[in-house]
């Protein structure tokens, strides 16, 4: 028993500077149609391939085999992508290395999410993040570039609620001067609509390049703002986990606060990403990708693909330099990543 036990410590993925590998997440799509205004320069075209679900699903098994536990669906937009509830269902089917079912997450901008938040459900995602920028409906489309998105998105919110992906998440990104006001209404949503609202602060990988430091919104400055409506406790988190937790003091309502500019969580990354086209990315701010598509085209065998993974994951970057002198921009930008 002993000795199987370290067998699979010793097949599972880690990296170089002994992180762990867990957390996959897949890009479905770049496509997107929302155009937010710090990620998208407003053009409709998606600018790399999009796989077949059968070569996702190949991905995500040999991952699995190789000690990923978390898989989350993203894009572009992923519910865009046609097929992604029998994605789910088959991803469902697929057991880590110790036997579990996989933990299935998508996050979405919540515009489809009102009519397949029970199907997903039913094929078997855990959990939701939806993306949400705002809480009231005129600065939700200033911001998105949408005109009546932010009903559809709040419908989406209440149903995945009510279907019992659970909890649901809430990712607001944001900027200073353009919608940091929004802090205690945040605080307000959360408690009244009984999700978990995550603070992110904004990183260099837009499309436009208009990041700059000033613009960011930092932790402190999150919770001082967040003060001015009640004040928050922090609760403990996971180290692997990307956002600090924060409770009310009255016990209602959870704020999570993800920080990568201020406090940069890389040296307990445990994730690991692969982009619409099937290229891995071993961080965000990765300056080249790893074509594991290429192996599948070229007729590789599942063996070859996680010797090609093996070798991808050993180049995991030991952090990101946002901020830093020597920062050079990532290859692709966010919305052709994958959040
Ligand atoms: N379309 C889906 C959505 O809206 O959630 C999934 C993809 S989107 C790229 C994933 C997440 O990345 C969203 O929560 C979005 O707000 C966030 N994001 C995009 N650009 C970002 C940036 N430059 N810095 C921080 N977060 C960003």
């Amino acid at each position: 028993m002993a000795a199987i036990a370290e067998l699979a410590r010793d097949t599972r993925l880690t990296d170089k500077y002994g992180r762990a590998i867990t957390d996959l997440r897949i890009a479905i799509t770049d496509r997107c149609n929302y155009k937010c205004v710090y990620c998208r320069t407003g053009n409709q075209g998606a600018l790399y391939a999009e796989l077949p679900f059968s070569d996702y699903l190949r991905i995500a098994r040999v991952l699995t085999s190789l000690g990923i536990t978390k898989v989350r669906i993203t894009g572009g937009e992923p519910l865009l992508r046609h097929g992604v509830v029998e994605f789910v269902r088959e991803l469902s089917r697929l057991r880590t290395m110790d036997g579990e079912a996989l933990d299935i997450a998508i996050t979405t901008n919540g515009h489809l999410l009102a009519e397949m938040a029970q199907p997903l459900k039913d094929a078997g995602l855990r959990r939701v993040t939806v993306s949400m920028d705002a809480v009231d409906a005129e600065r939700f489309a200033r911001i998105t570039r949408v005109s009546n998105g932010f009903q559809a998105v709040l419908a989406g919110v209440r149903e995945s609620r009510r279907v019992g992906l659970s909890p649901v998440k809430i990712n607001c990104v944001l900027l200073r001067g353009f919608n940091d006001d929004q802090i205690p209404a945040f605080g307000r949503f959360a408690r009244e609509e009984g999700v978990v609202v995550r603070f992110i602060e904004f990183m260099p990988l837009e499309e436009e390049r208009v990041w700059s430091p000033d613009i960011v919104v930092r932790l402190e400055q999150i919770l001082e703002r967040m003060a001015e409506f009640r004040r928050l406790m922090e609760i403990p988190h996971e180290r692997s986990e990307t956002a600090r937790r924060y409770r009310f003091e009255d016990g209602a309502g959870e704020i999570g606060i993800i920080a990568p500019v201020s406090h940069p969580f890389c040296g307990h990354c445990s994730r690991v990403r692969v982009t619409s086209d099937g290229k891995i990315r071993t961080c965000l701010f990765s300056v080249f990708d790893h074509d594991l598509a290429s192996v599948m085209r070229r007729g590789g065998s599942d063996d070859d693909m996680a010797a090609f993974i093996r070798k991808a994951i050993q180049r995991k970057e030991a952090r990101h330099h946002i901020g830093e002198p020597d920062f050079v921009p990532a290859s692709r930008t966010m919305v052709h990543i994958g959040g």
